[in-house]
């Protein structure tokens, strides 16, 4: 039997119109998605409300959004986990991304971001398009969930962010023949591993469990062992600056 829901979806176009929250009464099963709810808005109510969504089956992190003020792939969580018959649901985009319009965030950030630390969504260029050649971070699908759930993100710009130091550490204890010294260099700086404050928000959401916060702890602990060997002039780090 369908419950009634109402969704509060949040509205806004590079800021041409003020952000604001426009209702919607959607007719949906308790065992529907949020993006079911989303799909039949647009497809029944409003065909302006822009959204992003591919596989349907949590491989592509295309849908990340925020419901109930909580990162969410919306195209598996189910309405009966997140509202009631007669309930409320508050559907967001995903934060500490500028936003396009809607629902929809740019996230070329972090995957620059990704590139830098030698993880980027396409490994090699030459030749295109043999399937080896496109490689993914792991269990890593790039959502933005866990970038969106931080909250030093919040207070600086300028930090790495946990995809990224989470692709750096996988990075430089597998280096696959990327030369790891600029990642170091990355990595062992005030807005990248030292910003992090543990607070393990983003190993909270993140939906593949890529443990970004315990990666950055490694990532510490991998930083702080070089720093000892440097004393003894030995090390990466005593290396690179010519101890
Ligand atoms: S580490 Fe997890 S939450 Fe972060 S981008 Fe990758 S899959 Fe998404």
């Amino acid at each position: 039997m369908a419950w009634q829901v109402q969704f509060r979806v949040f509205r806004s176009s590079r800021g041409e119109v003020p952000a604001h929250f426009d209702p919607f009464t959607v007719e949906i099963k308790p065992d529907e998605t949020v993006l079911d709810g989303i799909e039949r808005i647009w497809a029944f109510q409003d065909r302006t409300l822009t959204f992003r969504h591919a596989c349907h089956h949590a491989s592509c992190g295309s849908c990340a959004m925020r419901v109930n003020g909580v990162e969410k792939l919306s195209c598996v969580t189910y309405i009966q986990d997140v509202t009631s018959d007669g309930g409320t649901l508050v559907v967001e985009p995903l934060r500490n991304f500028p936003i396009v319009s809607d629902l929809v965030v740019d996230v070329s950030p972090m995957f620059h971001r990704m590139h830098e630390v030698g993880m980027p969504i396409i490994r090699s260029a030459e030749p295109l398009g043999k399937p080896e050649n496109f490689n993914c971070f792991e269990n890593c699908i790039e959502c933005g969930m866990c970038v969106s759930a931080c909250p030093v993100m919040l207070t600086s710009n300028q930090y790495l962010g946990p995809a990224a130091l989470a692709a750096a550490q996988r990075t430089i204890a597998e280096p696959r023949g990327v030369d790891v010294r600029s990642i170091w260099q990355l990595a062992d700086d005030e807005n990248s591993v030292w910003r992090c404050h543990t607070a393990f928000e983003c190993g909270e959401v993140c939906p593949s469990n890529g443990d970004p916060a315990g990666a950055i702890m490694a990532l510490r602990r991998r930083l702080i062992l070089e720093r000892i060997k440097s004393l003894f002039g030995r090390g990466i780090l005593a290396r690179q600056r010519g101890g």
